[in-house]
Formats: C-alpha cells, sequence, structure tokens
C-alpha cells in the first residue's frame, strides 16, 4: 500500500487529504496480535435513532441550555447563539495555520482588532492573545515577569497570593520556578494590607489577586496595595476570571495592575467546562510588552503581519497563535454587545449576585455581609446542626433542574456554598432559584433524610465521583 497522503479536490473544490484505502494486505510493519480477529461492531442504527440516542443524552445532562447554571469562580453563563453560528462560517473555519499571510488577512484583523478591544476594556497597552486557558495565561505572565525582573538583573524568589486565591494560581506560580508565599484574608474578606506590607520585600517578584476576589468581593484598598508592591520593585498581577464585574466600571490598569489575564470563556462568552477549550490572553502595561509571546499581529504599509521580531520575548508558549475560534466568539460577543451592552453586563451581573444574596440571607449563614460584586458565598454551617452538609444541599438543587453552585470553595469558609447567578439570568429565573434553596434549608430542619437521599430525579443518584475520576471508562460497550 502507498502509504503517502493523497492529494484531492473536495466537492467544494477545496483541497482535501484523504487517506488511500486499504487492499486488504497485511503488508503493514504491525505484529498479527494486534489485527482485529472479527468484524468490527459497530452499532447499526438508523438516522431517527442516532438523532434520539443524542437527544436523550443531552438531556441526561444537565447544561446551561437546559436549566440554571449557578457556578461560581468559573462562570457558566449562557452563550448567545450567535456567537457559534458566526463562528463557524467557512472563512473562519476552513482555513489552515500554514496558509500564508496575504491569504488570511482577515483572520490577522481580527487579532489586531481583539487585541485593541481587550487592551481597551483593561486599560493594558498590548494584548498577547496565545495562551489557550486561564492557567495558561498566568503561567505565561509569570514568564513574562520573571523576564521583566531578569533584564533590570534582579532574579527575585517569591510570589504572593491571597489565601481565597484560585487553584492555580499557586500551580502557576510553582511552575514558573517561583516560591509561593500565602497571605490570610481580613474580617472582612480582603487582602490584610498590614500583613501584605510585611511580606513584600525585595525578594518578591509579584502579588498576584483576583478583583472582585473570589469571595465575590471588591478589593477596596487596591491603589494602596500597588503602591506598597510599586514601592518595592515589585509587579502587581491581576487574575482576570472574574473580569465579568468590572467591564465597562473600572479598568485592572487603573487600579494598578500592572499584567492581567483574561478568560475568554468565562468572561466573553464560549461553552467550557471539563477542562477546555480555552483562552487566556493576558494584558501587560507598556514596561512589559517587549517580553510577550511572540507571533503578535502587527499592521505595516496596510497590511497585518505575524511579527516575530521581539528581541526579548519569552518565546512561543503555544502551537500556531492560539485557540483561534475562541477568540473569534469573544470578539463577536464584544462586537454586538458594544460599550453600553459591556457595561450592563457587569451592572446585570452585580445586581443578581447582590438580589440573592439579600432574598437568602438568614436561611444560609453570611459570612462576609457587605456588598458583593458578580458573586456571594454563603455557608452551609447553620444546616449542620440537623445533620445536613453543603453537599446535601448541592445534591438536592439538581431535582429542581438546577446545577449546584460551586461547593466548598473558596476554602476559608466552611460548608462554603459559591453563588453566580451571572448576568444573563432574568427575575423569574432568580426567584424560582430563591424559593427552592429556601425550600431546601426549611427541608433539613423537618425532612433532613430525604435531603441526604437526593437527588431522587436524575438518571444516577450520588456517584462515587473520586473513583469516577481515577478509573474512567469512556470506552464504547456493544450491549448484548
Ligand atoms: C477559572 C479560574 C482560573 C483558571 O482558568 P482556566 O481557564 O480554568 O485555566 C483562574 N482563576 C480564577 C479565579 C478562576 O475562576
Amino acid at each position: 500500500m502507498d502509504d503517502k497522503l493523497i492529494f484531492e479536490k473536495s466537492k467544494k473544490g477545496r483541497k482535501a487529504y484523504t487517506l488511500p484505502k486499504w487492499n486488504g494486505e497485511k503488508n503493514f510493519n504491525i505484529a498479527d496480535k494486534y489485527f482485529r480477529s472479527g468484524k468490527i461492531g459497530l452499532p447499526e442504527e438508523s438516522e431517527q435513532e442516532v438523532i434520539r440516542h443524542y437527544v436523550n443524552l443531552s438531556t441526561k445532562n444537565h447544561h446551561v441550555d437546559k436549566g440554571f447554571y449557578p457556578l461560581g469562580s468559573c462562570t457558566m453563563k449562557y452563550n448567545p447563539k450567535i456567537n457559534e453560528k458566526l463562528a463557524s462560517l467557512e472563512g473562519f473555519t476552513e482555513i489552515h495555520p500554514y496558509q500564508d499571510e496575504g491569504s488570511i488577512q482577515g483572520v490577522l484583523e481580527l487579532y489586531h482588532e481583539l487585541d485593541s478591544m481587550l487592551s481597551e476594556v483593561s486599560g493594558m497597552s498590548k494584548v498577547s492573545l496565545q495562551p489557550v486557558a486561564g492557567a495558561h495565561g498566568e503561567w505565561t505572565a509569570l514568564k513574562v515577569i520573571r523576564a521583566y525582573h531578569e533584564t533590570k538583573g534582579n532574579v527575585r524568589k517569591k510570589v504572593i497570593i491571597p489565601d481565597t486565591a484560585h487553584g492555580t494560581n499557586p500551580a502557576s506560580i510553582i511552575m514558573a520556578g517561583y516560591e509561593v508565599v500565602q497571605l490570610h484574608s481580613n474580617a472582612e474578606g480582603l487582602v490584610d494590607v498590614d500583613e501584605l506590607r510585611e511580606a513584600f520585600d525585595e525578594d518578591t517578584a509579584a502579588f498576584m489577586i483576583t478583583n472582585p476576589n473570589t469571595l465575590g468581593l471588591f478589593e477596596k484598598n487596591i491603589k494602596e496595595i500597588a503602591e506598597i508592591v510599586h514601592s518595592k520593585g515589585g509587579l502587581l498581577y491581576m487574575d482576570g476570571a472574574n473580569f465579568n464585574a468590572l467591564l465597562g466600571i473600572v479598568k485592572p490598569a487603573d487600579m494598578g495592575f500592572d499584567i492581567m489575564h483574561f478568560n475568554l470563556h468565562k468572561t466573553f462568552s464560549t461553552p467550557h467546562g471539563g477542562g477546555g477549550p480555552g483562552a487566556g490572553p493576558i494584558g501587560v502595561v507598556e514596561e512589559l510588552i517587549p517580553f510577550l509571546p511572540v507571533p503578535d499581529v502587527i499592521k505595516e504599509d496596510n497590511k497585518y503581519k505575524l511579527n516575530y521580531n521581539v528581541p526579548q520575548t519569552i518565546g512561543k508558549v503555544h502551537s500556531f497563535y492560539g485557540n483561534y475560534l475562541i477568540l473569534v466568539r469573544a470578539y463577536i460577543y464584544m462586537k454586538v454587545l458594544g460599550s453600553d451592552g459591556l457595561h450592563r453586563v457587569s451592572e446585570n451581573a452585580i445586581i443578581n449576585a447582590n438580589y440573592v444574596k439579600k432574598m437568602l440571607e438568614g436561611h444560609y449563614d453570611l459570612p462576609y455581609k457587605q456588598h458583593c460584586m458578580h458573586e456571594v458565598v454563603f455557608s452551609g454551617e447553620n444546616l449542620l446542626q440537623y445533620g445536613i452538609k453543603t453537599l446535601d444541599v448541592a445534591k438536592r438543587l439538581l431535582d429542581f433542574n438546577m446545577h449546584a453552585p460551586t461547593i466548598y470553595f473558596p476554602l476559608l469558609v466552611h460548608e462554603a456554598i459559591m453563588i453566580e447567578p451571572t448576568e444573563t439570568e432574568g427575575k423569574e429565573v432568580l426567584d424560582n432559584f430563591i424559593a427552592v434553596m429556601k425550600q431546601i434549608a426549611q427541608e433539613a430542619q423537618e425532612d433532613p433524610e430525604k435531603l441526604k437521599m437526593a437527588p431522587e430525579t436524575t438518571p444516577v443518584r450520588r456517584l462515587n465521583e473520586s473513583l469516577a475520576a481515577k478509573n474512567l471508562n469512556l470506552k464504547y460497550e456493544e450491549k448484548d
């Protein structure tokens, strides 16, 4: 058999690669034991049965198109269908990363404009679109921070985070070769400025925080925090996963941040979960531009070009130019909403979270009582007296066709219930959720056994989640 790929014209007139047909001879260099002895047992079903199978499966799973999904921290919001429609246009999907620049001018223009739009909303001077996840953006940014200090002849060893930090923050710090120093939050759930002042020395490269933090609280002392960090020659990093609380209201660069990542798949829509796909561009102030990954897109003589000529760059951090179709979706999202729309995103996110906070206060413990931003963290501690844990509350919600909020995170809140309603939900949905949460708190007192048995209505009840994760079985198994 000829093992070369055959180059053909597809029906649509474009070039396509296809494998030649196997002529049935075992002339491969493969041991006999690896050849099939019988026919492939693929299921044979009609189109109708296949469609029914997948539609049924899709309704067994919970997703944001089916019901409320108030997962805190990760912003699982509704993704406008126009994003999907436009991102699947052939001009976007039928291109190849090895095409020459002249034939992808529109693509490069989109990169260029998205860079400006993200720079505009963040106040940063330039954005690199290459990292493909929030965590990847963190790591890339830390590499930039390291390169910055090194050119100053200054190898710093530590990066500081607060105890509310998302788990990816300390992991990225270690991956970038730094030591992690963790600060305690103060009684208000915010950065303890005095502790930061004491901890931040000339051996510290950066302070890495999320604002608003993962308790949904705005770091009101952010200006003072920036001053402390800058007075020691350090850099202030913003984890931008919670950017849907700031859009059109405040720019990270104006708060004193030097560098940040965006989670396009959270703030600017794109369905995500299960580890991807994502896009985690980083934005930087002027001083850090020389260290950004290559290539970037520049405009010269009215043409867009991929620019590799960046002498101090940290290099490439991903194959080709990042997760292109996610960048397309973010671009469409911003274009459709415009600046007023983006402002309303944050307004609604904040109003929705505060409405839920107000309505559930008294039914669940509320460790931090001040005004929240896009998410609110309750504690289920008041239900422990009836033998009910936060996990039981989360499981019971599934019976009402609602996804559970994030639970047991952030770690510093016992029995944490972290609710992010998101900006896309209307009052009716929130009222329904609030009524269900109140009913569950009532059931905890009156019928705790019911909660411990929940969920009752899902295709499977309580799973041994750690066992399932450790013994993952995704194989197709034919039923007899
Ligand atoms: C989701 C999240 C991250 C990590 O982003 P990924 O895209 O999942 O890698 C980091 N920080 C915070 C606060 C997050 O919510």
